[in-house]
């Protein structure tokens, strides 16, 4: 598909709601100036994609309204990422792989070939996640690494400028919120060091700060050469306190948890308890994170020595979830199990307990070897499936205990089937996928799932708690005990697709692929 209104059409424009009447006054006052922050991130990004390429958004953007300035809009460019990136307007430039990071046409071969030709020293500074790959002649590989910090001084200066008059209005709600005036300071100080390592540290300290700012290079996917140069993102939250205290129930209702989930002979769990989760509002975003598809929660920071000295975050993003649920999710279970219970309330409770079970179970096994280790390749697919099914679990023998709330068995149920038809419609052929099919194998083994001859999914809460209690028994056990072979058996038996399945799937092709954002801030 690459007619680019249809593809546009895939995305149902969703308002994200947030409540901000319950932010401190000088929060409040701080947010125009973040705003402007992130817009000015968003110029940073445009010119990471290429060369004259923020200048041909901008004239798109001031040109009439239509589908072309809506497909710039979303997408930041003319690409269309359902058919691998190529230009949806005649006429418009292909992607370059190496963006606005690399020498014009650099192709990744070439790249590597330059690299071959240079001292230890140089080709780390050109494999930098922080910096530019430039031409020029006379030098050893005719190639100089120049830091973002330098090559986009122009734009980041003002950036600062508005992170420290933020810090600034923030400070005026008291010393309750220094570690917040702290952090938006820090921030603004790495954007012009490029000492980005220990702005994220002091991100990951921050806790129980009414706003939650990401802003900076992180994630490495536009880079089509090395695959090492970072993007600007930005991304700001209101924090959920009221749902950060009905976490803070389940965090201390952990031991009840992980006490339910089996532990084979001899295996032993992680200790050292969870990352912090924290559960948001998306506000407003730019840069990378505001182009396509946006992420419902994620992980940060990737650097691995903040990760292994002060740790990391998991962030919920709860009105983005709630978009994603009532225009994909909701939908698809009313395709699938025609009449349908199943709400946004528990699939969250869901999504957030896969998280949480992600940290239970066996870790180790007897002899002392992670299990990760022990399962090798065939770990990602059985650890994803015993997140999904100890979630599952927990919801069904857990209710009104350790923080989890209580639904009827039927909501659990229906939307469990919502995320898992959603998540297999991405895809059934990474670990994921094969995660999906092996639970929608083995509930339909158990008789709680089985499809009516009219091609509807019928949906059995009878044998539901048994049959979950089952397979999270088995996953565990392969986890603490199993050979990779007997793994790889395992998958091979219950990670098949039927042509039931198949056409199922197939079914809900009118439904849209995900949301396209309309941020509160906007405007
Ligand atoms: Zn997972």
């Amino acid at each position: 598909m690459n007619d680019p209104a249809s593809v546009l059409a895939r995305f149902a424009p969703s308002p994200l709601g947030a409540d901000l009447s319950r932010l401190p006054s000088g929060v409040r006052a701080a947010l125009p100036a973040l705003k402007r922050a992130l817009d000015g991130l968003d110029r940073v990004f445009l010119e990471q994609l290429g060369p004259g390429h923020a200048a041909r958004y901008d004239a798109v953007m001031a040109g009439p309204p239509g589908v072309e300035r809506d497909f710039y809009a979303f997408f930041l460019g003319p690409w269309n990422p359902l058919e691998g990136d190529i230009p949806a307007f005649p006429g418009a430039p292909e992607k370059d792989p190496g963006a606005g990071l690399y020498p014009k046409g650099m192709s990744a071969k070439e790249f590597s070939r330059r690299l071959s030709l240079v001292p230890e020293e140089l080709r780390l500074s050109l494999s930098d996640h922080y910096a530019v790959v430039e031409e020029r002649p006379g030098t050893p590989a005719g190639l100089v690494a120049v830091p973002y910090h330098e090559r986009y001084a122009h734009l980041l200066g003002p950036i600062a400028a508005e992170l420290r008059a933020a810090a600034d209005a923030v400070r005026t709600d008291g010393p309750d919120l220094a570690p917040l005036v702290h952090y938006l300071e820090k921030r603004a100080d790495s954007l012009l060091s490029g000492d980005y390592r220990s702005a994220d540290a002091d991100w990951v300290r921050l806790r129980d700060a009414p706003i939650e700012l990401v802003l900076g290079p992180y994630e490495v996917y536009i880079d089509g050469v090395a695959g090492t140069k970072a993007a600007y993102e930005g991304m700001l939250f209101a924090v959920d306190a009221e749902k950060g205290a009905a976490l803070r129930d389940i965090e201390r209702g952990l031991p009840e948890l992980a006490a339910a989930f089996p532990l084979p002979d001899g295996a032993r769990s992680a200790v050292g308890g969870l990352a912090p989760i924290v559960v948001v509002d998306l506000l407003y975003a730019a840069g990378e994170a505001r182009q396509g598809v946006m992420a419902a929660a994620f992980n940060l920071p990737n650097d691995p020595w903040v990760r292994g000295t002060v740790g990391w975050k998991q962030v919920m993003i709860r009105n983005v979830m709630e978009a994603k649920f009532s225009k994909v999710g909701a939908p698809i279970s009313r395709a699938i199990l025609g009449d349908s219970s199943a709400g946004f309330e528990p699939f969250f409770l869901f999504v957030l307990l896969h998280e949480v079970s992600h940290g239970l179970g066996p870790a180790y096994r007897a002899d002392g070897s992670p299990v990760d280790q022990a399962l090798g390749p065939h770990y990602t697919a059985i650890e994803e499936a015993k997140a999904d099914t100890g979630a599952l679990h927990l919801m069904l023998v857990k209710a009104g205990h350790a923080g989890i709330p209580s639904y009827s068995e039927r909501e659990i149920l229906d939307s469990y089937v919502a995320g898992l038809f959603r998540s297999m419609r991405f895809g059934l052929h990474e670990a994921h996928g094969a995660a999906n099919l092996v639970e929608f194998n083995w509930f339909s083994e158990k008789g709680v799932l089985s499809w009516d001859p009219d091609g509807r999914l019928r949906a059995d809460v009878a044998k539901l708690k048994d049959a979950a209690s089952g397979l999270l028994e088995e996953l565990c056990r392969l986890e603490a005990a199993a050979s990779p072979a007997e793994a790889e058996a395992f998958l091979a038996r219950y990670a098949t697709v039927s042509p039931e399945l198949e056409a199922a799937i197939a079914r809900l092709e009118g439904i849209p692929t995900d949301i396209r954002p309309v941020f509160s801030l906007a405007g």
